[in-house]
């Protein structure tokens, strides 16, 4: 399942195919693919996103948590905000750069083709095998901070259906002193917290066991326990976290072949925690425990994370 590090590498890897591209074309093949694109008027899903997307031009691709969108260019004027094209992975979405000769990759429901004025002639296909994720086009708001809406943007506007999430922690515009004394205001346990999209976006189940046990912080932890240091220390491994995955899922911009998230489990060989219940602790040899946690787990190593 795409995480944040993988869709923000998808967002690298197509941001300098698709800014200042326009759509020559569009192919449904899967209508529910559109699950979350709402028509206008009674047309069928399929042909109003196809009418309304053909011709569009692609500002810059952003990403909030695990939102991705590229904004319509509206440099024709216009006071509203108008709109994007916006991306949910779901649970085995891709987002697919592709020439135009490329073979066909398995499951591909939707194909954009885009002309770039640099790279020429080119297709963005979006496969899911299991149609979990969807494509769509979703009005733009404006942001309730006036602030940027997401990694890689400029606009102060986010798409209607991403706008109830919080900030992630890769968001040049994330507050971190509202963000430390709001976890510190939490009586939940801070792993909750952590994985409370209202309050921190971007942060999985992998994500938070990992932060966690870098920071030192057993998950079942108050939020109200925690000191300024010990919360800001948490935020700190949160983005350590982040970056190191990044770094080792980072994709360079290849015109032939961008499989941004196909390569699953990249990640799993540097993970201290989390999938390693009874395994030695990498710091201090005693085992990690693994307990139930909201239908999921929780891996911790209790004496390196002792509670509070
Ligand atoms: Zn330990």
């Amino acid at each position: 399942m795409p995480e944040l590090p993988e869709v923000e590498v998808v967002r690298q890897g197509l941001a300098p195919a698709v800014t200042g591209a326009t759509v020559a074309g569009v192919e449904v093949r899967d209508a529910r693919a559109l699950g979350r694109h709402a028509s206008a008027g009674s047309e069928d899903p399929a042909g109003d996103f196809t009418r309304r997307l053909t011709g569009a031009a692609f500002a810059a691709p952003a990403r909030r948590g695990k939102f991705l969108w590229i904004p319509i260019d509206r440099s024709a004027g216009g006071s509203d905000p108008g709109e994007a094209l916006l991306a949910h992975l779901g649970m085995s979405g891709q987002l697919l750069l592709r020439d135009h000769e490329a073979e066909d990759d398995r499951h591909v429901r939707v194909r954009l083709w885009i002309e770039h004025p640099e790279h020429g002639e080119l297709r963005v296909d979006f496969a899911d095998q299991r149609l979990f994720g969807s494509l769509a086009l979703d009005a733009l708001r404006a942001t309730s901070d006036g602030e940027a809406a997401g990694r890689g943007s400029e606009l102060a506007a986010i798409p209607s259906q991403a706008a109830h999430i919080a900030r992630d922690p890769l968001d040049p515009a994330f507050d971190d002193r509202r963000f430390i004394a709001e976890l510190r205001r939490r009586r939940t346990a801070v792993k909750r917290a952590l994985l409370d999209q209202g309050l921190i976006s971007g942060v999985g189940n992998i994500y938070a066991d990992e932060s966690l046990w870098r920071a030192r912080v057993h998950p079942e932890t108050p939020g109200e326990r925690l000191g300024v240091r010990a919360a800001a220390e948490l935020l700190t491994q949160v983005r350590g976290v982040f970056a190191q995955a990044l770094a080792e899922g980072g994709t360079s911009f290849d015109a032939q072949y961008v499989n941004v998230n196909g390569q699953a489990g990249y990640f799993a060989h540097s993970l201290n925690a989390y999938g390693r219940g009874g395994e030695p602790c990498p710091r201090c040899g005693g085992p990690i425990k693994r307990v139930a946690f909201m239908n999921r787990s929780s891996h911790f190593c209790p004496r390196c994370q002792r509670k509070r």
